[in-house]
């Protein structure tokens, strides 16, 4: 039985889009403020330049071009409306984000742009006057390249999507890069205006959906052998900062059983955030930073801050995981004469991707792997992704491609040219299953 809504796409033609996505994954490479490395933070010279590489490969396609009110590089292909383009019709919006971490991979967030694209490449019709493309579909296309997803100058993550799902904080514009540049001035010397910046916010009945191909950033696909998956939520994450206080006191002279030593309170709440998180499937946590105070050499430590980063598929399960975790910390604190508090710093709900759009990408992976198992991997995502702030407007999809060993946020990240061909055509696929839904 045949799967495909493209029976006509030849292996050649995906092979070649494939080529040409991890072509220019190596020449975005290239566009890097540190020499040898790859780092491109939101509003500088890099992001101006991989806009402008963009725009262009978004007009090579047909489509019409602009950059938004925070800097995220759009590209448009109108729908046919009796044969002319229908400007107004609501879109279907495919995309990711070109920004990076310092020292990174080169495909977290950009090999999604390119897909895109080359989605377009593959569906798209000639317009009237030649030179433009039009959407087949019942709906227009518009490829998303969001300009800041990692947080990596300004210490805060998803900037570009949260402009344009109209969730932008006028308090941002006073946070600080490392050399003590405002984003208001760095958005005003990147050209931007920052009082036009609810001008980048969409509406939901502007908007069809958002779908995102991504490479996965852990071994779960690859550990499968499997090529694609269906994303089934974005994680939601608590972060807190907790604080362990005890007595300090001089290191030789203090018998055990007088210490109250907070290095080793924070030491055994971290092996508890490990013990308790392996016995969860779809609970995880991290403690990232351990420091003690005062913090010398000959000094029992009286006090200790550690962070903790709490993730999980769903929010009622993370949640019960940080009540477990909390009643630890009492047992453990109390046994050894301890304080501890902890202060949220973050707490973001999990983003459920829309069962339609889960759906149409598992028909679209069944298009695009004829052998694949009727029902494809369904993972969901532990990092985070655009598609958090833009479930605020639209439903959102994510397709997950593998990433030999897991490893992302650093240069050895991969990605094979092989599952970049499946991936394309498994979001061709996609979109064309939900054209082919009722509207
Ligand atoms: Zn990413």
């Amino acid at each position: 039985m045949t799967r495909t809504l493209l029976p006509d796409l030849t292996p050649d033609r995906v092979a070649a889009a494939a080529r040409r996505v991890m072509a220019r994954c190596d020449e975005l490479a290239r566009v890097t403020a540190t020499p040898g490395e790859i780092e491109r933070v939101y509003l500088s010279t890099e992001h101006a330049r991989v806009n402008r590489l963009a725009a262009e490969w978004m007009r090579e396609v047909g489509m019409s071009t602009r950059q938004d009110a925070a800097g995220n590089q759009i590209g448009r292909l109108d729908a046919i409306h009796r044969g002319a383009s229908d400007r107004d019709a609501p879109a279907l919006m495919i995309g990711s984000h070109l920004d990076t971490v310092p020292d990174a991979g080169r495909f977290d967030g950009i090999v999604g742009v390119l897909m895109a694209l080359e989605v377009v490449r593959l569906l798209r019709v000639p317009g009237p006057d030649g030179e433009s493309s039009l959407s087949p579909l019942p709906f227009a296309i518009e490829v998303v390249a969001f300009s800041d997803e990692e947080g990596t100058r300004f210490g805060k993550a998803l900037l570009g999507s949260s402009a344009v799902a109209g969730t932008w904080n006028d308090d941002w514009w006073q946070l600080t890069d490392a050399d003590g540049t405002t984003l208001r001035q760095a958005a005003l010397e990147f050209g931007l205006d920052p009082g036009r910046i609810g001008e980048a916010a969409r509406r939901p009945d502007e908007l069809v959906g958002y779908l995102e191909a991504h490479i996965e950033q852990g071994p779960e696909l690859d550990r499968r052998g499997q090529s694609l998956a269906v994303v089934s939520s974005i994680a939601s994450a608590r972060r807190f900062q907790l604080v362990v206080e005890g007595e300090a006191r001089h290191a030789g002279g203090t018998p055990y059983d007088m210490r109250h030593d907070a290095l080793l309170g924070a030491s055994e709440a971290a092996l508890a955030v490990e013990r308790i998180c392996r016995g969860e499937h779809h609970v995880i946590g991290t403690v990232g930073q351990l420091e003690a105070f005062p913090g010398a050499v000959n000094i029992v430590p009286g006090e200790a801050h550690f962070s903790l980063d709490l993730r999980g598929e769903f929010d009622g399960e993370r949640d019960r995981v940080w009540d477990a975790l909390s009643r630890d910390l009492d047992v453990i604190m109390g046994r050894r004469g301890l304080r501890w508090r902890a202060r949220e710093v973050h707490n973001a709900p999990a983003v459920m991707c829309a069962p339609l759009l889960q759906d149409v990408i598992r028909a679209g992976i069944r298009g695009a792997l004829p052998d694949a198992p009727d029902d494809p991997a369904t993972l969901f995502s532990p990092a985070g992704h655009d598609g958090m702030s833009i479930g605020a407007i639209t439903d959102v999809g994510m397709l997950f491609l593998r990433n030999p060993d897991g490893i992302s946020h650093h240069p050895d990240e991969a990605v094979s040219a092989a599952d970049v061909a499946l991936g394309i055509r498994a979001l061709a696929e996609s979109v064309l299953h939900l054209a082919a839904e009722p509207r």
